[in-house]
C-alpha cells in the first residue's frame, strides 16, 4: 500500500510513552504504525518529537490593543507562537485584549482582528464582569464561545482592564452559564485579602518577588476554591478552576469531584517548571497570579498531575512589552509569562531534568 504521507524517525509520543516509530497517514488520518512505509510524501522527524497537537486551553492573545497595547503581540505572533510548540489549538481569554471580550460587539470585534492572521486553531471565551448579566452571556453563546471566563480578584497591574466579580455576580453568572451547558471557567483568588495584602506590602517598601508571593497565600487561593465550589454545587454549573498553584487548592477539588460537583482544574506549566526559590532569583519575568510557590508545591503538583487529578496543563501565555516586566516594585511588573510555545516541551522535559 502506498500511504499518502510518512512521518518517519521520530520519537513518537504514544499514549504509554515515547517509541521511535514511523507514523502513516492517509486522508489526513494516522492509519499505521510501523517502520519502511510507501508513502506519496515523506517527512523526516529524525531528532524530533512527533506528538498529537496540543489544545491549549489558557491563552492570552492581545490582537486588539485598544490604543494603549497596540504594540503588544497580535494574533500572527501569538498563534505562530503555539504552532512552534506544537499548539494546534488555543482557546483564548477575554481579558488582555482592549476592549476585553465581554459581549457580542467586543467579541465581533476580536473575530474580525482574528481574520486571516490565525496559524492555528483558535476558540474564544466570553468575560463575565458586575454589569454584564442582561443578555450578554446569551449573546456571545449564539456568536460561539467555547466557554466563559470570570475572575474573583483583579491584577494591580492591569487596571480597568477586566473587571473581577463580586459574590453575588459570581452565583448569577454560574446560574446563566449552566443554561448554556458550556463551562465557566474561573480564576480563584480571595480578592479582599490578597489587595489588603499587597497595599501593605507595597505601603512598606516590600517591592520583591518574596514579597508578592506572601501577599498571595495559599489560604486565600483555598478560601475561594472552597466557595467557588459551594456555588457549582448550589446552581449545577459546570465550571473548571484555572491555574491552580497549590496542592491544598487540588486537594480541594479532588473532594469536590467525590461530592459530584462537576469541577475539572488546570495547572499551568510555570507551575510545573518553576520554584518559588527560583522566582525569588530570577525576578519580576516570573510574576504571575497565583504565584509560582514553594518546591513541595511544585512537587506536589506533579504528583497530582501524574495521579490524573489535575486534568490538563496550559500555558496562561501572555506577553508584554520588556519595560513592563523591567520594574522594580514587582506588584507593579505585568503579571503573566509567554508560554505558550515551550508548554508541551517543558512538560516532556521536565521529569528529565529532575532524573526522572
Ligand atoms: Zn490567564
Amino acid at each position: 500500500m502506498i500511504h499518502d504521507l510518512a512521518i518517519t524517525n521520530g520519537l513518537a509520543i504514544l499514549e504509554n510513552g515515547g517509541k521511535h516509530i514511523d507514523i502513516a497517514v492517509d486522508n489526513g488520518v494516522i492509519t499505521q504504525l510501523g517502520r519502511q512505509f510507501n508513502a506519496r510524501k515523506v517527512i523526516d522527524a529524525t531528532g524530533l518529537i512527533v506528538s498529537p497537537g496540543m489544545v491549549d486551553a489558557h491563552v492570552h492573545l492581545t490582537g486588539i490593543g485598544g490604543g494603549l497595547r497596540d504594540n503588544f503581540e497580535g494574533y500572527q505572533t501569538g498563534t505562530s507562537a503555539g504552532a512552534k510548540g506544537g499548539v494546534t489549538t488555543l482557546i483564548e481569554m477575554p481579558m488582555n485584549q482592549l476592549p476585553a471580550t465581554i459581549n457580542g460587539r467586543t467579541l465581533l470585534q476580536k473575530y474580525n482582528a482574528g481574520q486571516n492572521n490565525l496559524k492555528v486553531d483558535v476558540a474564544s471565551l466570553g468575560g463575565i464582569v458586575p454589569g454584564n448579566l442582561n443578555g450578554e452571556i446569551q449573546e456571545m453563546n449564539c456568536q460561539g464561545v467555547c466557554g466563559y471566563f470570570i475572575a474573583t480578584c483583579g491584577h494591580r497591574c492591569m487596571k480597568a482592564d477586566f473587571t473581577n466579580s463580586d459574590d453575588h455576580t459570581l452565583l448569577e453568572a454560574m446560574k446563566q452559564v449552566k443554561k448554556t451547558g458550556k463551562v465557566l471557567t474561573i480564576h480563584a483568588e480571595n480578592e479582599a485579602i490578597t489587595q489588603m495584602l499587597a497595599e501593605r506590602s507595597e505601603a512598606s517598601g516590600q517591592l520583591s518577588m518574596a514579597d508578592f508571593v506572601a501577599s498571595r497565600p495559599v489560604f486565600a487561593e483555598v478560601e475561594e476554591i472552597r466557595r467557588v465550589l459551594s456555588m457549582a454545587k448550589e446552581t449545577g454549573c459546570r465550571i473548571s478552576i484555572t491555574h491552580v498553584s497549590s496542592i491544598e487548592g487540588v486537594d480541594e477539588i479532588t473532594k469536590a469531584k467525590a461530592d459530584g460537583i462537576d469541577v475539572t482544574c488546570e495547572v499551568c506549566v510555570h507551575y510545573l517548571y518553576f520554584s518559588k526559590e527560583e522566582a525569588d532569583r530570577i525576578g519580576p519575568l516570573l510574576k504571575c497570579a497565583p504565584p509560582i510557590r514553594e518546591k513541595r508545591q511544585q512537587t506536589g503538583l506533579w504528583q497530582r498531575l501524574r495521579d490524573g487529578k489535575i486534568d490538563y496543563v496550559a500555558s496562561d501565555h501572555s506577553t508584554c512589552p520588556p519595560r513592563l516586566k523591567a520594574v522594580k516594585n514587582v506588584f507593579q511588573a505585568w503579571g503573566a509569562l509567554p508560554d505558550s510555545k515551550i508548554t508541551l516541551i517543558s512538560c516532556l522535559m521536565r521529569p528529565f531534568r529532575n532524573g526522572k
